[in-house]
């Protein structure tokens, strides 16, 4: 039950924060460890994105006359005020998306450090210039801000994946308008105080919350100049074409199913530690989560034992307990999802090495709780194998050869990540020349880069050119102008710009 006092969220439009104008419906936000309403967030309409669009494209001509290295000093110290925050910031990402305390401070870290990179904007948005490209004649490429852009974030990653866009935008001298996920909107209030303190012009950041009605209002809206997206793939995939359609630069970044390939010469106790960390972090709920262990040969013999027993050791409970190593997935519905596949995969044929559905019974059933399972004997072909489960379930494919396992990797809809866990550098040389994936690790579980590297999903898992942060963010977030001049009083500017005068190559 919902206490009468529980805080009903406002947006921040305009350098203000102010209520949903006419919100179509109040969603209970809650705290999935326990069940409990901690919130109350608006379904906020178009007559709110309206607001934050108008005001956001008030504020461009402002920001952007601000000098590039002025707006680097403004993310400079918001990165201080956002360091300030980090433990309050993390304690509201556990509270609402459930994710164990370290595992939040850790995605704060990230956040932070994607504010780190956007500082380096005056470097990075430079231009290019060539001298004489006709005899007396330069030519340039300079970066201008691309106008108003929005994104549309998911529930897995309350304060780093908004942070994927924001501070690239704003650094860029664009003006931008977010719309957290209506399932954790906490965290980006605090993000946003925080924003607010900065006194940024007024409409340089915007925040509104809401559903469907907000994105497709984002997404057709003409004075929206950019969408970035980060969601499901079939969202992804809509989101894409509405916005293209609709003239938008547009990038949609979607879901995984993510390979983890362990060859026989594995070092086995490391390699467990990494599968468990990309399987079970976050209770599987990450884009580059390890779901599929495909072994080669006799890795699996090997493999199994340890990754069994380090797997039932996994402590499942709140995330704010020390000592819980998962904690709930999004919300009951979810769980119960997901427990729906592990009952489809046994009934198709996988084996329950441990069934996380047991540990689940356990637990206060008003938490979203599900412990990590593992079903071996499963298939290539099998629906658990293919579809992305989202939750604590890990499951284990043979193959006989690095070619097979290779052959496995690729053949799924999806191309976000997959990591290969041996010693043999040929192996890992041959396995990141062909699997057909946007990011791959090496001995490393989870391989989602740092913010100075570009995250780089393919097939179903990206939809568009420029991906998230690193110097991608600098290319979707700026325009191109490229300037062909001469100067006449210089006494240098004779001579046609398309034909160069006879001799003057010197020939
Ligand atoms: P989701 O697609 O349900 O929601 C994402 C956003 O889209 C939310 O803000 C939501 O309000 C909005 N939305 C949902 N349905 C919509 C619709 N029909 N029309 C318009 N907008 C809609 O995703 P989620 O459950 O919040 O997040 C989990 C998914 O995100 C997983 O599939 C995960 O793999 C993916 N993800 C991908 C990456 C990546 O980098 N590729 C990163 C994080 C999460």
């Amino acid at each position: 039950m919902l206490d009468v006092k529980t805080r009903v969220l406002d947006n921040y439009v305009g350098g203000r924060w102010t209520p949903a104008l006419a919100p179509a419906e109040l969603l209970d936000v809650v705290n999935p460890a326990t069940g409990a309403a901690i919130a109350q967030v608006p379904l906020s309409g178009a007559a709110d994105v309206n607001a934050a669009v108008e005001a956001a494209r008030a504020a461009l001509p402002k920001w952007r006359a601000v000098s590039t290295i002025a707006r680097a000093q403004r993310l400079f110290e918001l990165r201080e005020r956002l360091a300030a925050r980090a433990e309050d910031l993390a304690r509201a990402v556990t509270t609402e998306m459930g994710k164990t305390i370290g595992d939040a401070r850790a995605e704060v870290a990230r956040m932070i450090e994607m504010v780190e990179c956007a500082c380096a904007v005056p470097t990075t948005m430079q231009g290019r210039i060539l001298e004489d490209v006709s005899r007396n004649i330069d030519a340039e490429t300079i970066r201008q801000p691309v106008g108003v852009c929005a994104a549309i974030v998911p529930f897995n990653f309350p304060a780093m994946v908004p942070f994927w866009f924001l501070p690239f935008a704003i650094a860029c001298g664009n003006t931008f308008v977010l719309k957290p996920s209506e399932q954790v909107p906490m965290t980006q209030q605090i993000a946003f105080e925080e924003l607010d303190a900065l006194g940024l012009p007024p409409g340089v950041v915007n925040l509104v919350n809401g559903g469907r009605e907000v994105v497709e209002s984002l997404l057709d809206h003409p004075g929206v100049d950019a969408i970035s997206f980060v969601g499901s793939a079939p969202v992804a995939k809509l989101v894409y074409e509405r916005a293209a359609r609709a003239g938008k630069r547009v990038q949609a970044l979607g879901g995984a199913k993510n390979h983890i390939v362990v060859m026989p010469d594995a070092v086995i106790d490391r390699t467990v530690e990494g599968i468990i960390g990309s399987a079970f972090g976050a209770a599987g709920q990450r884009c580059m989560a390890g779901s599929v262990v495909v072994t080669v040969g006799e890795a699996h013999e090997r493999l199994i034992g340890p990754l069994t027993e380090a797997t039932r050791a996994l402590h499942v409970g709140d995330g704010m307990r020390d000592g819980s190593d998962v904690g709930p997935v999004i919300s009951c519905s979810a769980r119960d999802r997901i427990a729906g596949w592990i009952e489809r995969g046994v009934d198709g044929g996988a084996r329950a090495l441990v069934d996380g559905r047991a540990a689940a019974g356990e637990l206060d059933p008003a938490g979203a709780f599900l412990g990590a399972t593992i079903l071996d004997e499963v298939t290539p072909e099998m629906e658990i194998a293919r579809e992305e489960v989202f939750g604590p379930v890990l499951t284990l494919i043979r193959a006989a050869s690095l070619d097979d396992a290779i052959e496995i990797v690729n053949s799924s809809a999806y191309g976000n990540g997959s990591s290969i866990f041996t010693e043999s550098g040929a192996a890992a040389r041959r396995f990141r020349h062909e699997v057909q994936v946007g990011m791959i690790g090496v001995n490393i579980g989870v391989a989602a880069p740092v913010a100075f590297f570009p995250f780089s999903g393919w097939k179903d898992s990206f939809f568009g050119d420029l991906h998230a942060h690193g110097p991608d963010a600098v290319e979707f977030f700026t325009r191109k102008k490229t300037i062909t001049s001469r100067w006449f009083s210089s006494g240098q500017g004779s001579g046609s710009y398309f034909v160069e005068p006879a001799g003057a190559t010197g020939q």
